[in-house]
């Protein structure tokens, strides 16, 4: 028999060929999903005894011969009609349309029209069926060249099931060549769920016919088999993959393993996973897993693979998956995820926005639990150690980012986390947001009943800073993730009368107001004159100089930076735009004078017009020491000038 493909034909092809050229490789996919639906409608039908023959080996092969790729499958095979009905009459009305419209999205058109057979015409310019059903049918012939006319005759196959034969066109010779097939194989059909068999692979085992003589251990000699290559048919898939089994048969171990077959190439263990499995009101399965994450992220690396029923289908899950989970390795698989439409259409579909959210959730669970379970700690006789961290205190460091990020960008994530994102001061220890107000509100709040939260960003080159505070009773955080100044924005926002100051702030008098007020021991008149002799000493476009009342043994000057104008810079140069004047503004500090400090009145009381700039000089390059801005060429005639006084 002979006969048009009852489909709008001139278009096809070169549609096929032309849109879909960038992503040609899927024909395998595609074959070989047919291949592997035709094996499970089989072992269904048997199990419900309607198929009552002997399954045999059900494992779909793949082969190279010559210049012919083959993929054979041990499925229901197709009759006459049904080739007729599904490979003829390939319904594609409006499907140019739809071409049109989503030019931009090729890569998952094909599966959608039913067009997953044709796009063996990506690759091939001939193809031919040869087919038996399960069913007591003749087999069939089927051959196209890519024209609209097909032959179809009964054929020869005695076995059930199909092979599809594609003539490689010469232009895509790269398919007829094993490394490049194996590759495929390795990334679109690594867990499809039937066994896949393609050539054969090395495997070394004692051999029953060949011994060698060894030596006994009591001088005298045994017999060892020797080893012995020997080819074994190579099986590219795992057909059960550790995110399709129940979670409580699986150990931490397991997951890790997993995590490895996944990522061959990646060393690290992961902190933790969550494994997910809903069934309604749609379908997920998959394992995401936490790893670590320091300061810097190449969000490029072990992405998370989107899934279709155990077949591969992308590794950019923008839509799918909350933004700040992107950074989270694992697989997700649903047949419920559309795949055959724009990014943004995506993140407008329904069931998709339930899914990203019931990430979300899951992921505020695990979080929530691992907030509220220690960590098991023995101590020396075997006894639970009662101050023992919890589980999210220990990962907290390495996940910290992933939170963080996660309240920033997503609402109800953000009120969830509010119950468990932890906070870290400088001694080490962690406190949960509510605890942490607790712990500091009777000294750190301020005469506008401010509670104010201490930070540092660097405990070294803050050191000065975060003594003083201390001495007078405070705590400092230690807030030195990479999203700190959008963080503690947000944060502020969240928790009612609530301010943020880092260290150096401001003197530690005035990091948090209080009403007392230290009495100046100099008259405004002293005041106006000391002020002129300090400024001459600065560099003003850097310091602006502050007199101020301070404790008379606290140092006599201290530099500060403006928290809002340094916060606001930070935060420009990471969200990159928008706040661009922020960002190109040069930093500026503050040079704070205490005028009770007795060598600055000592400052003042100098006739000698030398031995007072002198002064000056070195009081101003302690002050710029301790925060860690003395450097250079300044540094060095700091130490040659102290050298000189002493
Ligand atoms: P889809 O798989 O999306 O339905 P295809 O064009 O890939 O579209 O296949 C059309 C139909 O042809 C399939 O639904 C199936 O009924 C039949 N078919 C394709 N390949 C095979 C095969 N290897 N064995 C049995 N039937 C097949």
């Amino acid at each position: 028999m002979q006969g048009n493909l009852n489909v709008q034909t001139e278009n096809i092809f070169p549609v096929i060929k032309k849109f879909l050229y960038s992503d040609h490789e899927i024909f395998l996919r595609e074959l070989i999903s047919n291949a592997i639906d035709a094996t499970q409608k089989l072992k269904a039908l048997s199990s419900r005894g309607e198929f009552e023959g002997e399954l045999g080996d059900l494992t779909v092969e793949v082969k190279i011969d010559k210049k012919k790729l083959i993929i054979s499958d041990r499925g229901i095979g197709m009759t006459q009609e049904e080739i007729d009905k599904y490979i003829n009459q390939i319904a594609f009305s409006g499907a140019n349309d739809f071409l049109d419209k989503y030019k931009d999205v090729q890569e998952n058109l094909i599966g959608h029209f039913g067009l997953g057979f044709y796009s063996a015409f990506m690759v091939a310019d001939k193809v031919e069926i040869e087919t038996k059903s399960w069913k007591d049918a003749p087999a069939m012939h089927w051959s196209c060249d890519g024209s609209p006319e097909f032959e179809m005759k009964e054929g020869k196959k005695k076995e059930r099931g199909t092979d599809i034969i594609l003539h490689i066109a010469d232009d895509c010779k790269e398919f007829l060549e094993e490394h490049r097939i194996l590759e495929l194989l390795k990334k679109y059909c690594r867990f499809m769920p039937i066994a896949i068999r393609f050539g054969e692979e090395s495997e070394w085992v004692d051999s029953e016919t060949e011994f060698t003589e060894v030596d006994d251990g009591n001088g005298g000699k045994k017999k060892q088999p020797k080893r012995v290559e020997k080819k074994v048919p190579r099986i590219i898939n795992d057909t059960d993959p550790a995110w399709k089994k129940a979670p409580s048969s699986l150990t931490d171990e397991d997951y890790k393993k997993f995590y490895h077959e996944l990522y061959p190439m990646n060393f690290e263990d992961p902190l933790f996973q969550i494994h997910l499995n809903v069934d309604y009101p749609f379908n997920l399965t998959g394992i995401l897993y936490f790893p670590k994450v320091r300061k810097t992220i190449d969000p490029n690396r072990n992405k998370i693979q989107l899934y279709c029923n155990q077949v591969f289908v992308t590794d950019s899950v923008e839509g799918v998956v909350p933004e700040y989970l992107m950074l989270l390795h694992g697989v997700l698989d649903s047949p419920d995820i559309p795949l055959n439409v724009s990014r943004s259409y995506l993140q407008s579909d329904s069931n998709v926005k339930k899914i990203a959210q019931h990430i979300s959730k899951k992921v505020a669970d695990k979080l929530e639990e691992m907030s509220k379970q220690k960590v098991e700690k023995k101590d020396a006789d075997g006894n639970d150690v009662a101050d023992a961290p919890t589980q999210l205190e220990e990962k907290w460091d390495d996940i910290k980012i992933f939170v963080e990020y996660g309240m920033l960008t997503e609402e109800k994530f953000c009120e969830r986390a509010m119950k468990f994102a932890l906070l870290k001061n400088t001694e080490g220890k962690y406190f949960k947001l509510d605890d942490y107000r607790d712990k500091i509100k009777a000294l750190q709040t301020d005469k506008d009943k401010n509670v104010i939260y201490l930070y540092a960003t660097d405990v070294d080159e803050q050191h000065a800073y975060i003594a003083k505070a201390k001495e007078k009773g405070y705590d400092v955080l230690l807030m030195d993730s990479v999203l700190n100044s959008h963080y503690i924005n947000l944060l502020e926002q969240k928790i009612e009368k609530t301010r943020f100051v880092r260290v150096d702030g401001d003197t530690v008098e005035k990091l948090i107001a209080h009403d007392d007020n230290i009495p100046e021991k100099l008259s405004q008149e002293e005041k106006d004159k000391l002020k002129p002799i300090i400024e001459n000493e600065v560099d003003k476009a850097r310091f602006t100089v502050q007199l101020e009342s301070m404790e008379s043994d606290d140092q006599p000057m201290v530099i500060t930076q403006n928290e809002f104008m340094r916060r606001y810079k930070e935060m420009s140069q990471t969200s990159g735009g928008g706040m661009g004047f922020y960002g190109e503004m040069p930093d500026s500090y503050n040079l704070v004078v205490n005028i009770n400090h007795p060598l600055i009145e000592q400052v003042l009381k100098e006739q000698d017009a030398e031995k007072q700039k002198q002064l000056v000089h070195q009081l101003t390059d302690l002050a710029l020491l301790s925060n860690g801005l003395l450097k250079g060429e300044a540094l060095t005639q700091f130490i040659k000038r102290s050298v000189k006084m002493i």
